[in-house]
């Protein structure tokens, strides 16, 4: 392609609404254009980005036996409301766009497939014969996100593959599974990008098994803790450890002092002069049911500890048939206003005691459950003399003990969260470490959630019918051609990795008016482009040092120079990722640069 002819707008300043290097640089070398919050147009450039990291996915993806299709985005309210999240989905979490058409039917975007793939299952698949099968398509996905953000790493509108796999068994599963996690590991090593598998929260679905594939940069949403010796890793939202031990209590009789001005755990542990471990800290939540049961959740837990809001949801989501639900839609530590709506008085915050009473919880309201559920963490229950509020501002108790001055919840729960410091389970001399992730791929094994919910059955050897054993693998094919970008660019621009970039070369003209230059060049281009390095021309009336600029901001990794060597027979080729510039004989250039792509793909 010569740039002469290509739609080839680059800027030079930062553009204002981008936050992130990657979504700068992309906006300014002119791979994308914002059309709305979280829709870009894909350019030319980016296309290509975009076709390469799908060829990879798919030569990894077909290698496993996994057959590529194609499904609707359209998709009809029934199957989601067969599978009990078209409401969540429209309304809780309001995720998916939905619409209704001419006639009155109510239709959603596809934010994602399990409904429609396993429809197609249901009609399909009946006997254990044509098990295990796996299919995938790569398409472009609708979410209507909260906060679209940091250009293709959180967009509105952008595409995945998606695989979903059915088995007769969870052997068959985990067997595929196996080879998706190989596959993923794959399509990001070919990719070139520096990556983790961490264990991830498969949510209330069931802890059968979930890895997220985190690329590595500080721009990165995710939290991931994991140890040196490379035996663990995971999201923060999942990962376990062995809390630091708590420092045994000195207040051996259970009083009341006035502590004023202590309604954080920090500013009591100075007051008392005791160690946070010694406070069990007493954390209000709300939680809002499928039906929709409100219920006020007070949870006891160290106070050197914060608790883990995923972890919790899935606790409450477990607790939710109590309450004649079945599902959670909302959990949040009510605010004021919300606390109005139920509270009979004001509460004692920042002083609560595990024994605060039901009667703040007004009686006779419809909606909200009349009793707190109490819960208590794992690191609480085993304190002794501990400190802890009074339910009186100003007043905290000490000497405290569970079963003597306070009932010990009926529940325990690990809701605690990991911390970077803490000890690892598998060997407590290793301490987790923190790094920030992006989450590029999701394997996760579904069960039989969905074939069940949709009554997807295949009959087995026996003769017997069984609900399908379900498997799905997600990859963010846009956000990850953008982490590409966050994990490699310097002060002058994009640095591809040679294998998704663009374009393989550019052979530069310093100047068009100069016929020898000119005439070298355009050989090259075609000798080159004949011999497959995907090639650009740079035949725009432009000055060198503009040429140069702008081939380093679009980051294509070799640069070919017709420039003055030209006159002992050489071209200088200068390395995009180091700098290096060597001078080659024009006749050994398509040669040498095969051979430097070849080393660069395979490295
Ligand atoms: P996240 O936690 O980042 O919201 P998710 O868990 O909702 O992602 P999945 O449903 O597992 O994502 O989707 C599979 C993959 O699709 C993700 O790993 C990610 O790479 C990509 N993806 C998800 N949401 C977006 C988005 N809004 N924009 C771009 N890519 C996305
Ligand atoms: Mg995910």
């Amino acid at each position: 392609m010569r740039l002469s002819q290509m739609l080839f707008v680059t800027l030079r300043e930062d553009p204002a609404d981008a936050e992130i290097p990657s979504h700068k640089l992309l906006l300014r070398a002119g791979y994308i254009r914002r059309i709305a919050s979280g829709v870009y147009a894909y350019l030319p450039l980016l296309l290509r980005v975009l076709n390469k990291v799908s060829a990879i996915v798919r030569e990894e993806m077909n290698v496993t036996g996994a057959q590529e299709c194609l499904l609707p985005q359209l998709q009809p309210a029934e199957l989601w409301q067969e599978s009990g999240r078209w409401d969540t989905y429209t309304k809780a979490e309001g995720i998916m766009f939905a619409l209704v058409d001419r006639r009155e039917q109510h239709l959603g975007l596809g934010p994602t497939h399990e409904e429609v793939i396993t429809a197609v299952a249901r009609d399909m698949i009946r006997s254990y014969r044509q098990l295990p099968l796996h299919l995938y398509q790569i398409q472009t996905k609708f979410r209507d996100e909260i906060r679209p953000r940091f250009g293709l790493m959180r967009g509105r509108e952008f595409i995945m593959k998606d695989g979903y796999s059915f088995h007769a068994d969870s052997d068959s599963l985990k067997a595929t599974y196996q080879d998706m996690y190989q596959a993923y590991s794959n399509i990001l090593r070919r990719c070139g990008l520096k990556f983790r598998a961490v264990e991830a929260d498969s949510g209330a679905i069931g802890g059968s098994g979930s890895h997220e594939f985190m690329v590595l940069a500080e721009a990165g949403e995710d939290e991931v803790l994991y140890t040196e010796d490379g035996q663990y890793a995971a999201n923060v939202e999942k990962a376990v450890s062995l809390p630091v031990e708590a420092v045994p209590s000195t207040f051996t009789e259970f009083k009341k002092l006035e502590t004023p001005n202590t309604p954080t755990i920090q500013t009591l542990a100075d007051f008392l002069d005791c160690s946070p471990t010694q406070i069990v800290k007493n954390v209000l939540y709300q939680v809002t049911y499928d039906n929709g049961q409100q219920v006020l959740v007070l949870v006891n837990i160290r106070g050197d500890q914060d608790v883990n809001e995923v972890k919790l949801q899935n606790e409450l989501t477990k607790l939710a048939g109590t309450y004649d639900a079945t599902a959670l839609i909302a959990l949040e530590v009510p605010d004021a206003e919300a606390q109005q709506k139920w509270a009979t008085q004001s509460l004692p915050l920042g002083y609560i005691a595990p024994n605060l009473g039901d009667d703040y919880i007004q009686a006779g309201l419809p909606q909200v459950s009349s009793q707190f559920l109490r819960l208590v963490d794992e690191t609480a229950k085993g304190l002794t003399n501990f400190v802890t509020g009074s339910n009186e501002s100003g007043y905290h108790t000490v000497g405290g003990n569970w079963n003597q001055d306070f009932k010990l919840p009926k529940i325990t729960v690990d809701v605690r969260k990991a911390q970077q410091g803490d000890r690892a389970l598998h060997d407590p001399s290793q301490i987790l470490q923190s790094a920030r992730g992006i989450e590029i791929g999701h394997i996760f094994q579904l069960g039989t959630k969905y074939s069940q919910a949709l009554g997807a059955t295949y009959t087995n050897e026996a003769g017997e019918e069984n609900p399908l054993v379900m498997g799905c693998y997600g990859v963010g094919v846009s956000r990850l051609a953008q982490a590409a970008v966050e994990q490699s660019y310097d002060k002058n621009g994009i640095v591809w990795p040679v294998a998704i970039a663009p374009y393989q070369a550019i052979v530069v003209v310093p100047n068009i008016n100069d016929a020898d230059q000119m005439a070298a060049a355009e050989q090259l281009y075609t000798a080159l482009n004949g011999a497959g390095v995907e090639t650009l021309l740079d035949d725009r009336k432009e000055r060198a040092g503009v040429k140069f600029k702008d081939s380093e901001l679009i980051g294509i990794p070799y640069r070919i120079v017709t420039g003055r060597s030209l006159k002992e027979g050489n071209v200088e080729v200068v390395q995009r990722a180091t700098g290096e510039t060597t001078a080659i004989p024009l006749d050994q250039v398509v040669s040498t640069l095969k051979d430097w792509i070849k080393a660069a793909l395979e490295g």
